[in-house]
């Protein structure tokens, strides 16, 4: 046999079988307080927001690229304005300015060396396709060395438009599965072929 509880000596309805119904009453006031969700859509709304820039300036378009995380632009507004000129720090790697050959190899080193999940924006028509420099030194665009996840137009794109870019990436990334986030790596006959 079970003998009473302090409490049901004390409380006449617990020791008659009735509870406090107060205790399990829906509480309308932890609504606001819990967000339902998926892990994939938390992680990405994560990683979108604080995306860290490897700031990969070769040329004219880096100016541009300073001046986006000025006050004017102010970059942070969208939680991008940590440049990190660590590679395993960085997350996004913004190439801007022509890449010639001399320097493509190194700007494939530093993307080697950044951990996934990571993301690469061409800025402006030197890293997109080369731009005006058609010739034997310039490699014709950083998307034969590295996946290009946005490519921005112009000579040189203007802070505004680099904006968009990050938002357009963070758009893509709010698309994706969380847990796949590999790249394709280039092909190997481009790598050699650059090497030599
Ligand atoms: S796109 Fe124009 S501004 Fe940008 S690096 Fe090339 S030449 Fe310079």
């Amino acid at each position: 046999m079970v003998s009473p509880t302090s409490e049901q000596e004390t409380n006449p309805e617990v020791s008659s079988g009735k509870t406090d119904q107060k205790d399990f009453v829906y509480d309308s006031k932890v609504e606001g307080n819990i967000i339902f969700t998926r892990v994939d859509s938390a992680i990405n709304w994560m990683r979108k927001n604080s995306l860290w820039p490897m700031p990969m300036g070769l040329a004219c378009c880096a100016i541009e690229l300073m001046a986006t995380a000025s006050a004017r632009f102010d970059i942070s507004r969208f939680g991008a304005e940590v440049m990190r000129f660590s590679p395993r720090q960085a997350d996004v790697m913004i190439v801007s300015g022509t890449v010639t050959y001399k320097m493509a190899l190194a700007v494939k080193r530093v993307w080697d060396q950044m951990p996934e999940p990571k993301w690469c924006i061409a800025m402006g028509a030197c890293a997109s396709s080369g731009g005006m420099y058609r010739s034997y030194a310039t490699l014709q665009g950083i998307d034969r060395l590295i996946p290009v996840d946005v490519y921005i137009s112009g000579c040189p794109p203007r802070p505004e438009a680099l904006i968009e870019g990050l938002l357009r990436l963070q758009r893509e990334i709010d698309k994706e599965e969380s847990t796949k986030g590999l790249k394709a790596e280039p092909k190997e006959e481009v790598v050699k072929g650059l090497a030599i």
